[in-house]
């Protein structure tokens, strides 16, 4: 996810509100849509006002001269007649990709107003402070803005071979690149160093930087690599890997979703190698 073509963030309510707008509502990390999964509708202001006058407002900016709000409900709201709320996951490929990058924009904002009602150095209710997204605490100044948390992708490849991992928490049978959360003193690079060596036990070497995503379950920005194995033989952390492998770019498996990070990451790693060095045919063994 990445901030649409076409919008502009703006943090201040403008004085008069463009004809449409959208208003992306939450109750938990479910979003009020209307209609159905099948066919889902972000409503406008007007609607989510109308239904359900309880939410706090944030303002976004604009999507092609649209104003757009994210607005927090109480957990336990229902949603009226003709409406229904549902996971941002079951709306991929169902909203437009603008639309979606929005409500994931959204979501993130939402969730940092609910768990920063309170100061976190000294327990005060905190206020919204003017000019940016940020919170204050009236008693002690501590601000809070919303939390993003950077996490690292690597995609380790060697000759025509592409490393994956199935992580204890994947479905079935799926594999993917491997991923960790950056730690506090890490530049990216060594979160990748390191995170490969726990992960699976190896050493690499020439990182590329390859593109980030926006993710919001719940605030990462996953930023990816492709480096090349160095040494080391493979020894997958039991807490984490339930299996990894050497994979030929002819023979992959099951890979996560084309929407996101990781499927682009590994597409284009699998076609470069591809065309680097095409499988031409076996040489004869004498
Ligand atoms: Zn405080």
């Amino acid at each position: 996810m990445h901030t649409p073509v076409g919008f502009t963030p703006l943090h201040v309510t403008p004085s008069a509100l463009s004809e449409t707008t959208l208003a992306f509502a939450f109750a938990g990390a479910k979003l009020l849509i209307r209609g159905d999964e099948t066919s889902p509708v972000v409503p406008s202001l007007g609607d989510v006002v109308r239904e359900m006058p309880a939410g706090v407002r944030h303002y976004l900016g604009q999507l092609q001269g649209a104003d757009c709000f994210a607005i927090g409900l109480p957990d336990e709201a229902v949603a009226p007649p003709a409406f229904h709320f549902t996971g941002l996951r079951a709306l991929f490929l169902k909203l437009p990709e603008a639309t979606l990058a929005l409500a994931a924009r959204a979501f993130q904002v939402v969730e940092w107003d609910r768990t920063n009602r309170f100061c976190g150095r000294c327990g005060t209710l905190t206020r919204d402070k003017p000019g940016e997204r940020a919170k204050q605490c009236p008693a002690c100044g501590y601000v809070a803005y919303p939390r993003i948390s950077p996490a690292m992708m690597v995609l380790v490849t060697r000759d025509r071979e592409v490393l994956l991992a199935r992580a204890n928490r994947f479905p079935n049978a799926m594999y993917s690149a491997l991923a960790g959360f950056v730690e506090p003193g890490e530049t990216i690079e060594d979160c990748i160093h390191r995170e490969v060596r726990e992960e699976v036990g190896i050493d690499v070497t020439d990182l590329q930087y390859f593109a980030s995503q926006s993710w919001a379950f719940p605030h990462s920005l996953m930023i990816a690599y492709t480096a090349r194995y160095a040494r080391g033989e493979l020894r997958p952390d039991p807490t984490e890997i339930a299996d990894v492998r050497w994979f030929g770019v002819d023979a992959l498996p099951a890979l996560p979703t084309t929407v996101s990070i990781s499927r682009r990451l590994i597409d284009s790693t699998v076609a470069r190698l591809r065309a680097q060095s095409p499988a031409g045919p076996v040489a004869p063994s004498c």
